[in-house]
């Protein structure tokens, strides 16, 4: 059992997170105090000792402590005499020691995700990370694909395209995604490795009057904290008190508005909305080409940064995950899929009803047959019924029944065409009707590749349960009269063609044929009439007065078409 189990882990340069899928929901685990973000922080203690998280940030300023250590990840640079690998090995390996106490058993396997523009070396060393950590790495996740999973957007279709907008402590990303066949692909990021929540901080610091430059240590750690915790504030209030009792002899005190803050922030801002146009501009798209937005990173919980997202794009920005939690989320919904811990079930929504054309006679031509799986497609080529037609009207009928006036119209398209011969004319019909229902209706005429489109919404799928049964329960009530309607019908238009052709036949042939045989042409020709009358009939009789017709008249027919390949 514990060798199935994979977690998902967002290894972050200022925060970290662990999590599962749980009884089918993706959560992240809280660590012994309810929390269920771990700073990136180690401390080194002069004995030997390791901390990780909430008490090694504590300890910042005072030596020893490690943070963003993500940004040496591949540089082959050391922090407190360690490998950067060595350093996320620690963080790694608390958050490993927070699930197995959650869950109560081993943890070995890990999803853990990378910013998209890490690099071969970057990635290894990540790798080798979660292998210091006693985990072994199924795979290794891009952040956006995981903020993207984390709101569902792999269920938007195909080719979607999405926006990540990343804003973490230190470093912000946008990432340009597409969606295809249910798989995210990286088409473009930009972004800026020292840019993020921090750069807010000082911000309120400048306007408080500190300079960061001037303090020692210990004095940064608390102004700093200070900075941070305003900013909080500000996210969700107009004003906050930056409050330094004690600092530097007489202490600081004072208000700071949330118009002040981001005054002070706009360059910032503006910085991150160059990177988006830069992103789209790398792809050639459009901000409104872009099918849905979503945040990552504890700073877009500021305001400021959310409404200029908003306007980068012109659209809402997705909702309804914690910022700072999407990318977690992500990863461990994928390390579920990898775990079975999450079916791929595709909901299958089914056409409840056929749809088709009218063809020739007043019959259904079905395109797309009842219980089809949507989306789907399914096109027919048609040609004209009459001489000298110029234009062909395409009636759109949904139901079960042989005979349109049977069924429901839901639309009508006129295909003008030049005036020729019967049966020369050629209108491609297609249909297709989209995940959600949408029926598109194209006509082509093949001479001139003129389409026509016709839209018909919500009316091919969304039918009410009791017309669905209503229209199959009749289909049933009437399968016999129908199909033999349907019978009759075609036997007469096979009928109609026959004895259009017979008088003309008979002048140019008639002679050729002995008396007998003139006799039974003559004899089929009576029946056929006479069934003809009598719509009422069963239309196998008139089918079968038809055939008889048909091979009465086989002589005559082959004299035509030797006349014709003679060419008179
Ligand atoms: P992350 O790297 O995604 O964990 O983001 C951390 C950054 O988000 C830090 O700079 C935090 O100060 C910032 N942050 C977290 N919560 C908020 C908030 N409510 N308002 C503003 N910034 C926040």
């Amino acid at each position: 059992m514990s060798d199935e189990l994979i977690v998902g882990i967002d290894l972050g340069t200022t925060n970290s997170a662990i999590g599962v899928v749980e009884s089918g929901f993706p959560i992240l685990l809280a660590d012994g105090e309810g929390s269920r973000l771990t700073p990136s922080a180690v401390w080194y203690g002069e004995e030997g000792q390791v901390e990780v998280g909430f008490s090694a940030r504590r300890r910042r300023g005072l030596g020893g402590v490690v943070t963003s250590v993500k940004r040496l990840m591949g540089t082959g640079e050391k922090a407190a005499s360690r490998s950067p690998e060595e350093v996320s090995a620690e963080i790694l390996k608390t958050l490993k020691a927070v699930a197995e106490a959650r869950l109560e058993q081993t943890v070995s396997r890990a999803v853990i995700t990378v910013p998209a523009y890490f690099n071969e070396g970057q990635r290894g060393a990540t790798q080798r990370a979660g292998e210091l950590a006693g985990l072994e790495v199924v795979r290794l996740l891009s952040e956006p694909t995981a903020a993207a999973l984390a709101y569902g957007l792999d269920k938007l279709g195909e080719e979607k395209k999405v926006a990540v907008y990343d804003l973490g402590g230190g470093t912000f990303d946008v990432s340009i995604l597409e969606l295809r066949a249910g798989h995210f692909e990286v088409l473009a990021t930009a972004g800026d490795t020292r840019l993020g929540g921090d750069d807010f901080d000082e911000a309120i610091l400048v306007k408080v009057g500190i300079d960061l430059k001037k303090l020692d240590e210990a004095e940064r750690g608390r102004a700093l904290e200070e900075a941070e915790r305003v900013k909080f504030v500000l996210s969700e209030q107009d004003e906050a008190i930056f409050r330094l009792p004690f600092f530097r002899e007489e202490g600081i005190e004072r208000t700071i508005t949330r118009v002040e803050f981001e005054t002070e922030i706009e360059s910032l801002l503006k910085k991150t909305e160059a990177c988006c146009r830069r992103a789209l501009a790398d792809v050639d798209l459009r901000p409104e080409e872009i099918e849905a937005v979503v945040l990552a990173g504890g700073s877009t919980r500021v305001p400021a940064v959310r409404n200029r997202v908003e306007r980068i794009f012109g659209r809402a920005v997705e909702e309804g995950v914690d910022p700072d939690e999407t990318v977690g989320l992500g990863a461990a919904i994928q390390a579920g899929i990898l775990s079975g811990a999450v079916r791929e079930v595709v909901l299958l929504d089914v056409t409840p009803l056929s749809l088709g054309i009218e063809t020739v006679g007043g019959l259904m031509n079905v395109l797309i047959p009842r219980n089809t799986t949507i989306p789907c497609k399914a096109g027919e080529l048609f040609t004209n019924a009459v001489a000298g037609q110029t234009v062909m009207k395409i009636r759109v009928l949904q139901g079960e029944r042989e005979l349109a006036k049977d069924n429901w119209e839901l639309g009508q398209i006129e295909v003008p065409f030049q005036a020729v011969g019967k049966g020369q004319a050629r209108v491609g019909v297609q249909f297709s009707l989209n995940a959600s229902g949408l029926l598109e209706v194209l006509t082509r005429d093949t001479a001139t590749n003129e389409d026509t489109i016709l839209s018909i919404e919500s009316s091919a799928v969304d039918v009410a349960d009791t017309q669905v049964e209503h229209m199959v329960s009749e289909s049933v009530d009437h399968a016999f009269s129908d199909m033999s309607a349907r019978v009759f019908v075609e036997a007469r238009l096979k009928a109609e063609e026959l004895l259009a052709a017979l008088e003309p036949a008979l002048v140019d042939f008639g002679t050729v044929l002995s008396e007998e045989d003139l006799l039974k042409v003559r004899e089929a020709e009576q029946t056929v009439r006479t069934q003809l009358q009598d719509e009422a009939q069963s239309g196998s009789l008139l089918k079968a007065a038809v055939e008889e017709l048909d091979d009465a008249t086989e002589q005559l027919a082959a004299l035509i078409v030797e006349k014709a390949m003679v060419g008179e």
